[in-house]
């Protein structure tokens, strides 16, 4: 007689499938933390605020008021005039970053408001291509600020990115002239750019739009910065300052007007837009131009056009 008998019906335990990334590791302070709970927290760390870098959705979601958001310029889509190719080829890389982020390109821009004041905004999308500028996030950058300027409200513009995009070669680099100019635009009109810069903020968006704002308001920790901390080290030949890049210390050098917690975006933003806009502010609606209360009432309802209601 067998000492053991393998009986049948004993089933082992299956191995239960965890869906992925349901467990999200800080990569500041290395905490575990159930993805759930950080969506909640709009992915900042509960153990030490570290805020993760989060999609341009996202960013529609927590810094405009609910269901705002309407977007312009959608069908404004990459084109590969200069059949650039690396390891690979660009319209290839297009596809593919196309798919994975159901984007055009690394911007989206559209019209929305923030505690009820009506604003135009871009916002960029790291997970596109890193973030890159290429011709369509300066021209939809460009249209966004020629929108502003119409409608007569503030531009917001959150940066997320890694600098201009290197397969368009020259044509990427051009929008950094294009933006600024556009941006002068509004300037001399007197009308408000607040520049959001998030981590990461480098390169040619850096050296463009993304620090040209009337104010400028970083995510704490946010990298900032136009080279890499290894090409400036080599290029001057000094050591350079612990987190010289980070948001915290361009603030303390005058780079950076505000760092402001993701959870407070929305409600300060609102607080600056009064301050610097919503008195002396006008806004004009199917030509006409109306001031104050009824003004941010008219630009709200301004796309859906009702003739003679104003
Ligand atoms: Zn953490």
């Amino acid at each position: 007689m067998d000492w053991f008998k393998r009986r049948k019906g004993i089933a082992t335990s299956e191995k239960k499938a965890i869906p992925d990334g349901l467990w999200v590791k800080c990569n500041s302070c290395g905490e575990i933390i159930y993805r759930p709970e950080l969506q909640k927290r709009l992915f900042v760390c509960p153990k030490c605020e570290y805020h993760f870098r989060i999609n341009s959705k996202d960013y529609v979601e927590y810094f405009f008021d609910p269901d705002s958001f309407t977007e312009t310029g959608a069908n404004i889509k990459p084109a590969d005039p200069l059949r650039f190719r690396d390891t690979k080829k660009y319209t290839d890389r297009l596809k593919a970053a196309q798919k994975t982020t159901g984007l055009n390109d690394a911007a989206i821009t559209g019209d929305a408001t923030i505690e009820g004041k009506p604003v135009v905004c871009a916002i960029m999308d790291f997970t596109f291509i890193g973030g890159s500028m290429g011709s369509v996030v300066g021209e939809k950058i460009a249209r966004a600020a020629d929108r502003a300027r119409e409608r007569r409200v503030p531009l917001i513009v959150i940066s997320a990115s890694g600098g201009a995009r290197m397969m368009e070669s020259a044509l990427s680099l051009m929008q950094m002239a294009k933006t600024s100019a556009k941006l002068a635009q509004l300037a001399q009109e007197g009308i408000p750019y607040f520049s959001i810069l998030t981590d990461p903020t480098t390169g040619g968006t850096t050296a463009s739009f993304a620090m040209l704002g009337d104010v400028n308001i970083a995510e704490p920790g946010a990298l900032i910065g136009f080279a890499g901390q290894r090409v400036i080290k080599q290029t001057i030949g000094q050591d350079l300052p612990e987190g010289f890049q980070k948001a915290e210390f361009l603030k303390d050098h005058g780079f950076v007007d505000l760092i402001v917690h993701r959870w407070e975006m929305r409600e300060t933003l609102g607080k600056i837009i009064d301050l610097l806009w919503a008195g002396g502010g006008k806004a004009k609606n199917n030509g006409k131009v109306a001031s104050g209360e009824k003004a941010a009432k008219a630009s709200r309802s301004s796309d859906a056009v009702a003739p003679g209601k104003n």
